[in-house]
């Protein structure tokens, strides 16, 4: 799923450096999508990536390999916190990325948006997750709807 939302040509190269994004290249799953760029989808590749943007791309391949359980015991529970948060904040941009990118596609310039919505469909999609009392399901909602509000300004306007 990861690059599922570098469809189109226009968004296949760096923002920061011009590379050009290729899905041969070993470093593929870790290229990012940075929605502060002024792009409504800019690409930034690993090497540009500041160390929260990589950390996120990072655990967001780990998580889609499902290689992540393997040292998740030996952590400390405020590093688990962190990459938790980190996953939230990874897929709540991915969401938003492929709304953005179908509503390309279409051909439309807005997005019909529903925040409750959107913040499901990120913590959904998340192994992480899974099997997981509802009560931390809710709280991890609330995390990705929060995330969510805060990259599309939606604080802002009072949404
Ligand atoms: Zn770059």
């Amino acid at each position: 799923m990861g690059n599922a939302f570098m469809k189109s040509d226009a968004t296949r190269n760096c923002v920061r450096c011009g590379r050009q994004y290729r899905e041969s290249d070993d470093d593929a799953g870790r290229w990012n999508v940075d929605f502060n760029a002024g792009y409504a989808t800019a690409l930034v590749c690993p090497r540009c990536q500041t160390n929260t943007e990589s950390l996120g791309a990072e655990i967001d391949s780990i998580e889609l390999e499902g290689a992540g359980t393997a040292d998740w015991n030996t952590l400390s529970d405020e590093n688990r916190s962190d990459i938790i948060l980190q996953v939230i904040e990874q897929r709540a941009r991915t969401v938003i990325a492929d709304h953005k990118d179908k509503a390309q596609m279409a051909g439309d310039t807005e997005v019909a948006f529903n925040l409750e919505a959107w913040a499901a469909e990120a913590i959904d999609g998340a192994h992480f997750f899974d099997g997981q009392p509802e009560t931390v399901q809710a709280e991890a909602r609330a995390a990705a709807a929060s995330v969510i509000r805060q990259m599309l300004n939606l604080d802002e306007i009072g949404y």
